[in-house]
């Protein structure tokens, strides 16, 4: 099937007018990559600044965050229900440091499981580990140094965390994404994920964890998983968030790079990752989360070829809310089990997101392009007075 992805999204056009000059000049501000790197070492402590944290509530975090509330996202939440796209509430805290931190985190994600099962188009919550486990914890396990008697018990505390959160998910229907995060962290972060759907994918899919398919071990790692796992294997495929990071650290610190060469070997991998998936349907489900036009018309020609449903309960497709709104809803629009990711929480807590997503949009120059470019069709499809009568 060939999806016609040019098309402006309803939702869009709707948008007022003034919500779309916003967004527009934000594109054209993230295109400064000394704005984005500036902002990255001072965001953070100007915020107590009056003026500051309202500027960027009305900017860069209306756009690309649900709210700061739960309760906040629901009309985003509703609106997605009316065009057929689900919607994965994701609580945005991934700098937890403390034990008080890491509770409320949970707290607040089972909270968002309860919200899920109210709403018939959630079907996934999601965790970010370093929401519930302290980052210089997860980096020691991850390089197998040992742990001290307080670290095995915090450990052990984090672990129950994940189990509590998979739990409630199982218990409601629901599924549950686990993100992944840096490759200096995420050994552990597959540990714990791996253990997690062992007790959870007996059965069925409940459990996903996420690969990063610009990572050099990413497709060896995808076939262990798929040949050795005793379980059902579920799956979010990504291409990562962090490669800028990656490779300032690894050339910093002198080991090699763990990522690939280039935009081109991403790519390369992480269609590798879909052809892989796609042919072990017998035990893997999986999710596409991508903005990539190519993978996802590469995914939707695989699945023809296999007389795959569009509304596949196991091949899924998802995007970030306030990216790429023509690849979701013309998904949508043509049966396909869509989804977008939602975050929400205290701006101060998503300053980490969404520097992430202004460093990956100042990065991708013609991705740049075409969410600026969607964005002016979109305002100028608003302008056309309505056709006929
Ligand atoms: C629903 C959803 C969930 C996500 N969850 C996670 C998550 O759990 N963990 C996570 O890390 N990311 C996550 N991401 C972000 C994702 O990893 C990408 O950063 C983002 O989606 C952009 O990649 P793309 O596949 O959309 O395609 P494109 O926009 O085509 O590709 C951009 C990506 O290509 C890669 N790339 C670009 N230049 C280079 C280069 N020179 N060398 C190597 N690679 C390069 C990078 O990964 C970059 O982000 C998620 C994205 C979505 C849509």
């Amino acid at each position: 099937m060939h999806i016609d992805f040019s098309k402006i999204p309803e939702p869009l056009i709707e948008k007022s007018k003034g919500e779309l000059n916003a967004s527009i000049m934000l594109f054209r501000a993230v295109h400064y990559r000394w704005l984005i790197k500036l902002g990255r070492l001072v965001i953070p402590y100007i915020l107590w600044i009056p003026g500051v944290k309202w500027a960027i509530k009305k900017t860069v975090f209306r756009h690309f965050c649900g709210g700061e509330t739960l309760a906040e996202t629901k009309s985003v939440v509703e609106t997605l229900a009316k065009y057929h796209v689900n919607a994965i509430s994701d609580y945005s805290a991934e700098q937890a440091g403390t034990r008080e931190k890491q509770e409320e985190t949970k707290k607040n994600i089972l909270e968002s499981i309860r919200f899920a099962k109210t709403q018939k188009n959630v079907p996934f919550a999601c965790v970010k580990i370093t929401g519930i486990c302290a980052r210089p914890l997860l980096e020691k396990i991850s390089a197998n140094e040992p742990l001290t008697e307080e670290e095995a018990t915090q450990k052990q505390d984090f672990l129950e965390r994940l189990d509590a959160l998979c739990a409630a998910a199982a218990a409601q229907g629901k599924k549950f994404f686990i993100d992944a995060e840096e490759t200096w962290i995420n050994p552990a972060i597959n540990e714990a994920a791996e253990m997690m759907m062992a007790k959870y994918n007996r059965e069925q899919h409940v459990v996903y964890t996420t690969i990063q398919f610009y990572t050099k071990d990413s497709v060896a790692y995808l076939q262990r998983l798929i040949d050795t796992a005793p379980y059902k294997v579920a799956l979010k495929l990504v291409r990562g968030a962090y490669h800028e990071q990656e490779n300032e650290r690894a050339a910093r610190m002198g080991y090699p790079t763990p990522i690939v060469d280039g935009k081109a070997a991403a790519d390369a991998s992480y269609n590798a990752g879909l052809r892989l998936c796609i042919g072990h349907l017998d035990k893997v489900s999986f999710c596409a989360a991508t903005h990539n036009e190519e993978s996802i018309a590469l995914l939707i020609q695989m699945m023809g070829e296999r007389h795959i449903g569009a509304n596949s309960d196991i091949i899924s497709f998802s995007q970030l809310y306030g990216m790429r709104d023509n690849l979701t809803y013309n998904l949508a629009g043509h049966g396909y089990n869509v989804s977008k990711y939602i975050p929400y929480g205290p701006v101060k807590e998503t300053l980490p997101y969404l520097i992430r997503r202004a460093e990956e949009n100042a990065g991708i120059g013609s991705q740049m392009g075409e969410e600026l470019q969607l964005l002016q069709r979109a305002k100028k499809e608003k302008r056309k007075p309505a056709s006929g009568k």
